[in-house]
């Protein structure tokens, strides 16, 4: 009998029958609290009524008309959508079907439209999986180990990271500014350089936030130098960061925006956002692929956006994050294995140090495991999965959010003792 590979090592023991709204049920009916939402996924909670009614009618219409041989409705009807709610002037875009992809389309077309070879990551940042992708990332050694060579013309750069740098609210402007002139004092050849690309927060990295002034600055100088600002808002975007976009928290204005994840509540699709003159700067034939922008996923897609507005989601985001992050918090100051605790709207992370400082991993995912058998999934991330992080669907209320604190305070008592 066949077996699944080793390599699909699960963070929980669950075999999960269904889901509904933030909830999975296991194949004995035990429900679990999901506060993974699928790695920031499922933004609309679980199956969606309505996104699964616009699914299950797509299925019976059309499921898949391959864009370089016929066009369809749904992806017509969700770039029209997606143009309301995308940052003015980026009214073009391209599909894939996950966020590698997109990252990797990004790269092709920055060096394509800037004749450049370089690009720009930050350290912390994670982009994906594809050897591009791997390349990029920095959020742990684990994504790119054994399989060099990897791409070369990727420069990184500092992410201005408040709590590993000592940074308080009094100095941070003052020293992200600094990290940017060190950006640009080893960054060899700017007019080499195709785009930066960075996270409004580091995901994978640790649920870390950017910083106004960093991010600002950025900008500017990307101005200068002709470099283009590429914002990875694939775990970010779509209402997770209690704005409809990462980067609004920082006013920032982006070149290109990367989408996935929250867009379809879990059905696979990604795409990258541009001015028509930008996109149009690709090379016939360097992008596209059978699947992109599949007809079912586009249908989910638009049914996802209509319930993030309807149900006002990205509100809610705001005000249940912060319920969370002061939870959490609260919870974090009572113990000394927790050294940070940090987010923006649902997305917080709690950090996991020894007494010296240093990341304490084994305590992390412990606390993790010992959550999931109490009934609420978690994730670890950051470079040493040390930081236990919360991301429940966008519907989640202020009852479950209580429920989901009373479950990690105890576990925090019992873990880190
Ligand atoms: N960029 C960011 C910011 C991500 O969080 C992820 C996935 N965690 C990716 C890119 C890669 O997406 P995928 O796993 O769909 O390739």
């Amino acid at each position: 009998m066949a077996q699944l590979s080793p390599l699909l090592k699960q963070a929980t023991p669950v075999v999960v029958d269904h889901g509904e709204g933030v909830y999975l049920f296991d194949s004995d009916g035990r429900r679990y609290l999901d506060f993974t939402a699928g790695i920031g996924v499922t933004s609309t909670g679980h199956c969606h009524p309505k996104v699964v009614q616009a699914a299950q009618e797509q299925v019976g219409k059309l499921i898949h008309g391959q864009y370089t041989t016929v066009m369809h409705q749904p992806m017509l009807e969700l770039t029209r959508r997606l143009g309301e709610v995308l940052p003015p002037g980026l009214d073009s875009l391209f599909y894939s079907n996950s966020g590698s992809e997109a990252v990797e389309a990004a790269l092709r077309l920055s060096r394509q439209a800037t004749g450049r070879p370089n690009v720009v990551v930050f350290h912390g940042g994670f982009h994906g999986r594809t050897v591009a992708a791997s390349t990029m990332t920095t959020s742990g050694t684990r994504f790119s180990a054994g399989f060099s060579p990897l791409m070369s013309g990727v420069h990184v750069a500092p992410f201005p990271n408040a709590y590993r740098y000592g940074w308080d609210e009094r100095t941070a402007t003052e020293f992200a500014l600094r990290e940017l002139d060190y950006l640009f004092a080893t960054l060899s050849a700017p007019n080499e350089t195709a785009a930066f690309f960075i996270e409004p927060v580091l995901g994978e990295g640790g649920y870390v936030p950017a910083n106004t002034a960093f991010l600002q600055g950025l900008r500017e100088r990307a101005d200068e130098h002709g470099i283009l600002l590429v914002i990875d808002e694939i775990q970010t975007g779509f209402g997770r960061t209690g704005k409809f976009w990462g980067h609004d928290h920082f006013d920032v204005r982006p070149d290109i925006v990367l989408i996935a994840k929250g867009l379809a509540s879990g059905f696979p699709i990604s795409g990258i956002a541009a001015s028509k003159e930008l996109m149009s700067k690709a090379w016939p034939g360097s992008q596209g692929g059978t699947y992109g922008g599949n007809a079912v996923a586009c249908a989910a897609a638009l049914a996802t956006l209509e319930v993030i507005q309807e149900e006002g989601l990205v509100d809610n985001a705001a005000a249940r994050g912060l319920q969370l992050l002061e939870g959490a918090r609260q919870i974090g100051d009572k113990t000394p294995a927790i050294g940070d605790v940090r987010g923006l709207g649902l997305l917080v992370g709690s950090e996991f140090t020894t007494p010296d400082g240093k990341p304490d991993t084994a305590t992390a995912q412990a606390a993790q495991k010992e959550a999931a058998a109490r009934g609420l999934l978690m994730l670890t991330c950051g470079a040493h999965m040390n930081v236990v992080r919360m991301i429940p669907a966008l519907v989640v209320n202020s009852e479950q959010i209580d429920e989901a604190l009373g479950i990690w305070a105890d576990v925090v008592a019992d873990v880190a003792k």
